[in-house]
């Protein structure tokens, strides 16, 4: 895969640990330029912008800039910076979610009505308004990348409101892969096995989802940021140019038993 030339966005970099960070070391590995946000400081510390840089310095990367989704303004000011460095985009690499911890460990049906709706307007509406400023800066080949979880299909307990926010983040990727498929754009999710870091550390008794899929997945190992890594470049390359509104699994097989692992027999 050849990325050289192109020039996308990673959103969703929190630390060196992020899924994002594992895709942006993928993507600028096959000689791909990256832009890179991250969630507004206060005062001086300039904690979030530091953690952000330690992945993207090393990078080929054209900026850092700030944006929080949950705020018009800054999403608006991110894409004016990106609008005066490129005249065009060719990826964007969506992997933003955020559920609150008290609403996340409640039984769904007690959950906030506020937690909710900052759920889904962060985890799930964000890729509606990303896209919105990217389709016009993309042309013919482009492609657009988000992160799912099984959570969104089937009950995972512990899970919980975020399920719903995958499910419609999936629902999302399709209706966006229909409208955009007449400029030949492409939209998929990958839906990933879980993985150690900050946003998972919200999601209660995590090692024992761990240990399900290696003990209950066809090949009997967790997945790795580098293997959501490598999965990422492909659905992003010219390489899946007939892909799209897909949900691909990058989860050891775990999504396809439907019973015991013989193994855990
Ligand atoms: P992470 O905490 O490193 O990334 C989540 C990112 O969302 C952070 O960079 C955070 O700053 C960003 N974010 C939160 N609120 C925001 C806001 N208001 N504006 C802008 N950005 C905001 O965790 P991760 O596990 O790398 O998560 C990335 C994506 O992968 C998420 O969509 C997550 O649901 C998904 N995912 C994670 C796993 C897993 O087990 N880790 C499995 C499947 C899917």
């Amino acid at each position: 895969m050849d990325f050289k030339g192109k020039k996308g966005l990673v959103l969703g970099v929190a630390n060196d640990r992020s899924i994002a960070a594992g895709i942006a070391k993928k993507l600028s590995e096959l000689g791909a330029e990256l832009a890179f946000n991250h969630l507004p400081d206060k005062g001086d510390a300039k904690k979030n912008e530091r953690r952000i840089r330690k992945v993207a310095d090393p990078l080929n990367t054209a900026f850092v800039h700030e944006m929080d989704v949950t705020d018009e303004a800054s999403v608006d000011a991110f894409f004016a910076k990106v609008k005066s460095t490129w005249d065009e985009i060719d990826f964007v690499v969506h992997s933003i979610a955020f559920g609150n911890i008290d609403d996340i460990r409640k039984p769904t049906y007690q959950c906030s009505k506020a937690g909710f709706l900052q759920a889904m307007e962060i985890s799930c509406y964000s890729l509606i308004q990303v896209s919105q400023r990217s389709v016009p800066l993309m042309s013919k080949g482009s492609s657009i990348l988000t992160l799912s979880y099984y959570g969104g299909e089937k009950v995972v307990p512990g899970y919980n409101m975020m399920g719903i926010c995958k499910s419609a983040l999936e629902m999302t990727v399709r209706y966006i892969a229909y409208d955009l498929g007449p400029k030949d754009i492409r939209i998929n999710a990958i839906s990933a096995g879980p993985i150690k870091t900050l946003a998972a550390s919200a999601v209660g008794d995590f090692g024992s989802m761990l240990k399900m899929y290696e003990t209950q997945a066809p090949l009997l190992k967790n997945v790795t940021v580098d293997d959501v890594a490598n999965s990422a470049a492909f659905l992003l390359s010219d390489h899946a140019k007939a892909t799209t509104g897909e949900i691909m699994y990058v989860d050891s097989g775990y999504s396809i038993m439907g019973g015991p692992n013989r193994h855990s027999l």
